[in-house]
């Protein structure tokens, strides 16, 4: 298959793997949309929070999000997200809400609810003979099992760590002990998100295995 008849592209992978980043270039450089659908599950998180629900109250998490509206843009240069038509795509890096995510996104009504939005974006990139890049957790097992290629980016976890405390430093060089928090919150993020009971964080039994660990961004982006 040429690089032009692929629609639908599904990349799947732990925090920090470096999925939005090779996700948003791919798309850029083949003319693509991108979704990006952890930025939804904080976006729902955003709202959880807002309206002073606790995390472990299923019922009450599938209420708020019965009456929320999520809104995702496509464009991989400008990846904008709206929380009942509120602009949510700073607060939702806030740590609150990362350590708030992985509860949220276990329930399975937000799950319904979040889904059936991507598949309708995936649907209408289709009839506009568009391609997608889609990113997230269950994407190529759950989301569109049947997209036309799948990835699932891994890095060593030192790696992903040290990335995502440069990122969180705004390109500030971070300290050692920023990095080994960084690193102990996304092994509990991932333990958590694998192993949920409902469309956990897993590779597809087709999906090509990328591991980013000693790539450059561009390079990972030419290998996708
Ligand atoms: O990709 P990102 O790290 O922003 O995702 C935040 C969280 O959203 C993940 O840790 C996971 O709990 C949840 N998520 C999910 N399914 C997806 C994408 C994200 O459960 N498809």
């Amino acid at each position: 298959m040429s690089a032009s008849n692929i629609l639908v592209i599904a990349v799947d992978g732990p925090a920090g793997s470096g999925k939005s980043s090779v996700c948003r270039g791919v798309a850029a450089k083949l003319g693509m949309r991108y979704l990006d659908t952890g930025a939804m599950y904080r976006a729902m998180t955003v709202a959880v929070l807002a309206a002073g629900v606790d995390v472990a109250d299923e019922a009450a998490i599938e209420a708020v999000a019965e009456h929320t509206s999520i809104t995702c843009g496509t464009d991989p240069g400008a990846p904008e997200v709206w929380l009942d038509g509120r602009d949510v795509a700073e607060s939702i890096r806030g740590s609150e809400v990362t350590a708030a995510v992985s509860a949220v996104s276990a329930v399975p009504g937000v799950r319904r609810r979040l889904v059936e939005i991507q598949r309708s974006q995936v649907q209408a990139a289709r009839h506009a003979d568009v391609g997608i890049v889609v990113e997230g957790r269950d994407i190529g097992t759950v989301v569109v099992p049947e997209a036309d290629l799948k990835i699932f980016l891994v890095a060593d976890p030192a790696v992903r760590a040290e990335r995502r405390a440069l990122e969180n430093g705004a390109g500030e060089l971070p300290d050692p002990a920023s990095v080994a928090v960084t690193h102990e919150e996304l092994l509990k993020r991932d333990a958590y998100d694998a192993g949920r009971e409902i469309s956990p964080l897993a590779q597809a039994d087709d999906a090509r295995v990328v591991d980013t660990t000693d790539f450059t961004l561009i390079e990972v982006i030419e290998q996708v």
